[in-house]
């Protein structure tokens, strides 16, 4: 256990925890206060004496260890309301998870009150309206388990276990992007408890400059409680993943460049990667644990179109593996669930990508040929499509014009090998450095100081930092890709 917050038990019978975080100065609270705070909330509040708090404090990447000092589970808005109340007045550092997915764990935080929103998993759809209104702690998959019903879709990340609201709160990019957007540009409403404690509505009509803010900027001004997304017709997709040798990634990259940004129609999305072929059925035997690279398709246009939009793309090189073909959509989008349970180390270093150079190409093929372990991979989504229609003023998601977002993901079960996925994933990254756009996807970082954050959002910082200083002027939503405000901060 961390050793920078301990319990005091005075002869009077008080008890005082003392909460040191490297965030805020010390703090004590007394007993009294933290029982008064946990009989007025609906949920549960987990502290380090519960049974259940080995478990409430995981998070998905394995890698993130953290002690928070309480993790309340918040049944309803009023919980939210008071955890952000009891955080600002007693000067506690807050933290807010959504899915717990994060890349650096800041959906947790040692010695903070945790606002664990992941009893709030209500989905309400409005067929006639086309729209979802989704509390913030629902997965993908409930949301797309909720909208396949009735034909339709909002466009989300590619693994079934992320949470809705980081997702949404730093863009969003996945197997629809090309042809619906990010999922940000999909965001109709979101509901906000603020930092001084109030509950408000954001909107293209009302706080609309909070909710440009929210469209990019990371959990910096508040607890989103709820989001009201547009509904897109899709239901069963011609999609999957298509494979090709690794000493194919020179001649498959150089191809996918050209036609992703400038032959593939509308209504296809491909993401490229080089991954392993995982080691277990339904994979064939004789590729099992091959090196390869590949595109994971996903074309929402009319079936008895796809076979011929495919035929080009099957015809520039016949894959070694060719999974692609009608499905549900929810199957595609949980379709890599099974290979990252969670609790992997996973280590991640990410960019934007405008070209990729032939240089680039090389030292793409060079990483795919070692990578140091069967899950590790890299990714490149694009940004073209219906995402890159949207000005870069329009929302804080900046990097509208760049064709890719990378990432290069290190992971294993074992911590043994952390230091060789990180020596992996670190040199890979700094060997393309010289052709990256500059920032990185906010949701594809892990803790990388404020150069980065500043780099990510470009010309929209400024902007960003004016609405922090209205929205939360004092910082208190600090775990996160930080947005400094300029005005006074708490020590
Ligand atoms: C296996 C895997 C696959 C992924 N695939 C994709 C993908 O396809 N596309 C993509 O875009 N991203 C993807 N990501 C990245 C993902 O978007 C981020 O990890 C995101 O932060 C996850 O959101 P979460 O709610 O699960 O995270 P959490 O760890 O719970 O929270 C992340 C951050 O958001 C803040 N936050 C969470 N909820 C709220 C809220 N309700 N109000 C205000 N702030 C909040 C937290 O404070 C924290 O800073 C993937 C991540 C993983 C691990």
């Amino acid at each position: 256990m961390s050793n920078s917050a301990n319990l005091f038990c005075l002869p009077t019978g008080l008890i005082i925890i003392n909460v040191i975080s490297p965030l805020k100065k010390s703090t004590m609270l007394s007993e009294t206060s933290i029982q008064e705070f946990r009989a007025n909330l609906r949920g549960p509040l987990i502290d380090r004496q519960d049974q259940n708090y080995d478990e409430a404090r995981k998070v998905y990447n394995g890698m993130i260890n953290k002690y928070p000092a309480m993790i309340v589970r918040c049944a309803d808005v009023a919980d939210v309301m008071a955890c952000v109340n009891f955080g600002r007045e007693n000067d506690v550092c807050v933290a807010i998870r959504g899915g717990g997915h994060n890349a650096g764990g800041l959906g947790i935080c040692d010695d903070a009150l945790v606002i664990d929103l992941s009893p709030m998993k209500g989905i309400h759809i409005d067929v006639e309206e086309k729209t979802v209104l989704v509390q913030g702690g629902c997965l993908l998959k409930e949301i797309d388990h909720a909208t396949h019903a009735v034909g339709m879709a909002v466009p989300m990340g590619i693994n079934g276990t992320t949470g809705i609201s980081g997702l949404t709160l730093g863009g969003g990019l996945g197997n629809l992007t090309r042809q619906f957007g990010l999922t940000i540009d999909n965001l109709l409403e979101a509901h906000v408890v603020l930092a001084d404690g109030t509950y408000v509505k954001a909107s293209e009509k009302e706080n609309k400059d909070l909710f440009w803010a929210l469209r990019g900027g990371g959990g910096n001004f508040g607890v989103v409680v709820s989001f009201l997304f547009k509904l897109n017709p899709v239901h069963t997709v011609y999609a999957g993943p298509m494979l090709w040798d690794v000493e194919d990634t020179v001649e498959v990259i150089k191809w996918y460049r050209e036609y992703i940004v400038d032959d593939a129609p509308d209504e296809l999305n491909g993401f490229f990667a080089t991954l392993t072929v995982p080691p277990a059925a339904p994979f064939p035997e004789n590729l099992q644990l091959k090196k390869m690279c590949g595109v994971i398709w996903c074309y929402t246009g009319s079936l008895e179109k796809a076979e011929k939009v495919f035929q080009p793309i099957r015809n520039f090189k016949t894959p070694v593996l060719d999974w692609v073909g009608p499905m549900p959509l929810p199957a595609l989008q949980t379709m890599f669930d099974p290979i990252f349970p969670p609790g992997l180390q996973w280590y991640w270093k990410a960019d934007f990508v405008n070209e990729l150079s032939d240089e680039a190409v090389e030292i793409h093929y060079k990483y795919a040929a070692k990578l140091p372990t069967w899950q590790s991979t890299m990714h490149l989504y694009p940004i073209n499509g219906k995402a890159a229609e949207v000005d870069k003023k329009d929302t804080a998601w900046s990097f509208r014009k760049a064709n890719w977002a990378e990432v290069i993901v290190g992971i294993d079960p074992d911590p043994a090998n952390k230091d060789l996925i990180i020596k992996w994933a670190r040199e890979y990254w700094e060997a393309l450095r010289p052709y990256s756009a500059g920032g990185a996807y906010v949701n594809f970082m892990m803790d990388e100081g404020e150069d980065r954050v500043k780099a990510t959002y470009g010309d929209n910082y400024e902007r960003l930092v004016k609405i922090k200083n209205k929205y939360d002027p004092e910082n208190l939503f600090k775990v996160n890709q930080n947005i400094k405000p300029s005005v006074k901060e708490h020590a």
